[in-house]
């Protein structure tokens, strides 16, 4: 007999920056659910990032690799689950200039395996039923100085990380058109937030700056992204979620846009006045290195649809947002000296060698 009594929500890549959040916000609000959170554990899963949720009664854990086509059909037939948040992904740009085929795996043959098993599981019965695939503004391309991506404009990826979440979109979006799975995709801008393993800009230069280590800025610091507070990224997912149409595809965005430079100069600015250090103090660590290949110039949604359709919106500030980021890594740094011994050593000083 099943002893799961409620509607059964697997969420992938839980134990992640994004995922962690997602799982929280759901085990928190929704105690009539049951949260499954499915994570491999890279190097960039981390299950202190839950240690608040872990006892909870409706949060379960479940330790599986979504290349392993026949553990996920394993667990979704003992589980049977009833909806699915798919946010399980390799996500760092850099890492997949080095190595591509390892997205293409997680992320286009991974989200495969949970699509053919969903599809196994539900087929004969689809009420009820939805694969929810969290995805990027990466896939859009890049803008130039004017524009906004909107949910219609075409795909262009340019990185091998942005290929992959691309491919990954057009599968589920197949499923649906050939399967009546019902899916819906959301494609978000960049996120920061409490959390984030230190290989992403703010929290690399969050730590670099506290080590007083240079910060690498890519080319002349001229790209432009827009970003997004985690929790209000949380937030919105939990709206397309129960709120979205089936089929749909919705953009999020923080409504945000900053150039490179202009954010680490502001992060500089903020971090001397935490750390008492002089006024400029942090600035003097920048130091511009060679371009990433295939950089996308600019990156800003269109995020209205969600806006009027679902009653989203940001509800935090960049400047609050950030600080919020800063002082927590401040008051974790146990949490980021776990995460940034042994290996992150070897893989930083690879990708900062060669610049
Ligand atoms: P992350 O790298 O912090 O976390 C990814 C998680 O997936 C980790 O917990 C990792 O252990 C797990 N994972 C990786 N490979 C796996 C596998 N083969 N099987 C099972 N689990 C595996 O990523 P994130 O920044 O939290 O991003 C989450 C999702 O959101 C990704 O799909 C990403 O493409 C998307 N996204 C991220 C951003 C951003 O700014 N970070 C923006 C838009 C969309």
């Amino acid at each position: 007999m099943d002893e799961f009594k409620k509607v059964k929500i697997l969420i992938t890549g839980g134990a992640g920056f994004i995922g962690s959040h997602v799982v929280r916000l759901f085990v928190d609000k929704y105690p009539e659910y049951d949260i499954f959170n499915l994570d491999a554990l890279t190097y960039a899963g981390n299950l202190e990032n839950l240690i608040d949720v872990e006892d909870k009664e409706n949060y379960h854990f479940l330790k599986v690799d979504i290349n392993d086509a026949n553990k996920v059909d394993s667990i979704f037939e003992k589980y049977k689950f009833d909806k699915i948040i798919h946010l399980a992904a390799e996500s760092h740009v850099d890492r997949s200039i080095k190595d591509p085929l390892a997205f293409v795996r997680t992320n286009v043959i991974g989200t495969m395996n949970l699509l053919n098993a969903a599809n196994k599981i539900w087929k004969d019965n689809l009420q009820g039923k939805l694969f929810y695939h969290i995805s990027t503004d990466e896939v859009y391309g890049t803008l130039g100085e004017e524009g906004l991506f909107a949910e219609t404009t075409s795909y262009a990826p340019n990185s091998p990380y942005s290929a992959s979440k691309a491919s990954s979109d057009h599968f589920v979006r197949a499923y649906g058109e050939t399967y009546d799975l019902p899916y819906i995709i959301s494609n978000c801008s960049n996120n920061y937030g409490p959390n984030q393993f230190p290989e992403k800009l703010i929290p690399l230069f969050i730590n670099n700056i506290i080590e007083e280590k240079p910060l690498p800025v890519y080319g002349n610091g001229d790209y432009t992204r827009d970003w997004l507070y985690v929790i209000d990224h949380a937030i919105a997912v939990d709206k397309v979620f129960h709120k979205g149409k089936n089929n749909e595809t919705y953009n999020i965005g923080g409504i945000n846009e900053w150039k490179n430079i202009n954010l680490v100069k502001l992060l500089c600015r903020i971090m001397d006045a935490k750390l008492n250090r002089a006024e400029g103090s942090s600035a003097q660590l920048i130091s511009f290195v060679k371009d990433r290949p295939g950089h996308d110039k600019r990156y800003a949604i269109d995020a209205s649809k969600i806006g009027k359709q679902l009653g989203w919106k940001p509800s935090v500030t960049f400047e609050d947002g950030l600080e919020k980021t800063i002082d927590w890594y401040l008051d974790n740094e146990d949490w980021l000296k776990n995460v940034t011994s042994g290996k992150y050593q070897e893989y930083y000083t690879k990708q900062y060698a060669t610049n």
